[in-house]
């Protein structure tokens, strides 16, 4: 079965790749990076993705362009609510390119993380694959959340220390 897996950064990959090549599947990544801010940050994940690709041989696509001013237009005046947005654009784009290119399944990496809106992905993947016409693979992938740390940690990856637009940049740094 071929599953194209959405990999929002090196990191949260390693835990869903071992576990979805485990379970006997045919994995491709995936990399969107319109909420990656600024383009250097974003250059930056994509290439320690690129690396550690290359180290367990994943094949993965790279989203081209990078459209941060039609990701601001969309979150604008409703900023408290942007992940909905963003994961909904990620999730709908990974799953367009999944069915152009006869996927079986689309997942994404959003499902590894302690810190996002697990049932919110949950239920926008569904939601989202019904309407195009392919299966979301629903998996937990949390319950490996310290090995895919140590691990990275082992590896010396660059891990960032916020989610990834400008907005969640000043939550993380910003002190009055
Ligand atoms: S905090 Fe993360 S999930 Fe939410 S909008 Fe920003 S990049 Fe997207």
């Amino acid at each position: 079965m071929k599953v194209l897996l959405h990999i929002c950064c090196a990191p949260c990959c390693i835990v869903p790749v071992e576990t979805l090549k485990s379970e006997g599947m045919d994995v491709m990544g995936f990399f969107y990076r319109h909420n990656i801010h600024p383009y250097t940050e974003c250059l930056r994940r994509q290439e320690t993705l690129q690396r550690y690709a290359d180290q367990i041989n994943l094949k993965i696509i790279c989203q081209e362009g990078y459209d941060l001013e039609v990701f601001i237009q969309n979150v604008v005046y409703r900023e408290t609510d942007r992940c909905t947005y963003c994961y909904h654009d990620r999730l709908r784009t990974t799953a367009l390119l999944a069915k152009r290119g006869k996927f079986d399944y689309f997942t994404s990496t959003l499902l590894y993380s302690k810190f996002q809106k697990h049932d919110t992905i949950r239920s926008i993947g569904e939601s989202v694959g019904r309407s195009i016409g392919i299966p979301f693979l629903y998996k937990d992938f949390r319950s490996g959340w310290k090995e895919g740390i140590k691990t990275s940690k082992d590896l010396k990856m660059y891990r960032q220390q916020y989610c990834g637009c400008i907005y969640s940049e000043k939550e993380r740094y910003y002190r009055q």
